[in-house]
């Protein structure tokens, strides 16, 4: 077929089925609003669930570490790219979410990634959640072992899956908020069916983390739940980038031995973890900014209800909008657009066939009237 051929046979693929991705340049600052092409937009579609990538105590710290330590970590933190600064930070991760060990990654991808490489065998199994993210089930797939996934959120479907026999170890996997839904993982069921076969299961509270439960500690501390791998990633509530997963001493050093995208990449930045201290320090003193987020979503639920849209059972900053097909999806964003409203239509692969939404999200940096203006223009989009 050749190498061009086909790459332009799965091109008019993606188009045909409306599905062809773009990105686009913004400017404007990416937060509250943003730019396109000299239209100011508001922004609906960031994760930047809390500010703070803004705020200017965590910006500061970036600048301060910069100084300081120099704009790059130099290396692998298996040679010269980890410092006092790092071990400092993955200490205080560690200890905010009672761990004996954090480590960081440059991204939460890479963790999943990494973490899944580095552990699963050729006889054993992953059970996960079907709506896990792409990093997650795509590790999974890529790892030696078998993938069964199980009913979003069904414990019991789990329990089922768990009771046949395997001849290695069982990882379950979950998020604590799910990325495309915001609906909360049944961590307790799911954990005490996990240790009741001697399964490990692995929590990744990307969307969680600085939104839920008490001082953001996140969806497992809200649930009383305490997974054996906790993955955290910082380009959401943190609003820095970046991730860490938090595990037992062995099973850390077990990562600094396998780990590849830990082994074989440059180390985050000092400077980047300077300003992620700083946002830990802002997420846990952020009741205010996470009681003005509760504020703006219970405003958009009720605001939303008589439209002709599947609004998503989430109590969280994530608030898709369910619309079926995707040039569905996409002409509302559309129309979402001319009423200057920033608002990104997510299609299959991201989710299920036939169930293309605009995943709206909401965020401190919103003020109260940028909801009514959101709301407005859904209605006038649907009428
Ligand atoms: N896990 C989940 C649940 C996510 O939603 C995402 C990204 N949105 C990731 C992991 C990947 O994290 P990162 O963006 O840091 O690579």
């Amino acid at each position: 077929m050749g190498w061009q051929s086909r790459i332009e046979a799965a091109l008019t693929e993606q188009h045909r089925t409306a599905a062809y991705r773009r990105r686009v340049p913004l400017s404007g600052g990416n937060q509250r609003q943003l730019v396109h092409e000299g239209q100011t937009c508001l922004n609906f579609s960031g994760n930047d669930y809390l500010g703070l990538s803004r705020h200017p105590a965590v910006v500061a710290a970036w600048q301060r570490g910069a100084a300081e330590h120099g704009v790059g970590s130099g290396g692998s933190g298996h040679v010269t790219g980890y410092s006092e600064v790092h071990q400092r930070f993955e200490q205080r991760l560690a200890d905010w979410q009672g761990y004996p060990r954090a480590l960081l990654f440059i991204s939460g991808f890479a963790a999943n990634q990494a973490l899944l490489a580095a552990l699963l065998q050729p006889e054993d199994r992953v059970l996960a959640d079907r709506l896990s993210h792409a990093s997650l089930l795509e590790a999974a797939l890529h790892a030696p072992c078998s993938l069964r996934r199980f009913a979003h959120n069904d414990a019991a479907a789990l329990s089922r899956l768990l009771a046949k026999p395997v001849s290695g170890e069982t990882l379950v996997v979950t998020e604590g908020v799910f990325s495309m839904d915001g609906d909360a993982a049944p961590l307790k069921a799911l954990a005490a069916d996990a240790q009741a076969h001697r399964a490990w299961l692995l929590v990744d509270d990307a969307h969680g983390i600085g939104v839920v439960g008490e001082q953001g500690a996140g969806s497992c501390r809200a649930q009383g739940v305490r997974p054996d791998l906790l993955v955290l990633t910082f380009g959401k509530a943190f609003g820095v980038s970046g991730a860490a997963v938090l595990c037992d001493d062995a099973t850390a050093e077990f990562l600094l031995q396998r780990a590849r995208h830990l082994i074989y990449s440059t180390a985050m930045p000092a400077a980047q973890v300077c300003a992620l201290d700083a946002a830990l320090t802002a997420l846990i003193e952020g009741d205010a900014l996470r009681d003005r987020l509760q504020q703006h979503i219970r405003r958009f639920r009720e605001g939303v209800a008589g439209l002709p849209l599947q609004l998503a059972a989430s109590a969280t900053a994530i608030q898709p909008l369910i619309v079926g097909e995707n040039q569905a999806a996409l002409d509302l964003a559309a129309g979402l657009r001319a009423r200057g409203i920033w608002a990104s239509a997510i299609r299959p692969p991201t989710v299920p066939p036939g169930s293309a939404r605009l995943r709206l999200t909401l965020t401190a940096a919103h003020q109260p009237g940028d909801i009514d203006t959101l709301l407005e223009a859904l209605h006038a989009a649907c009428g």
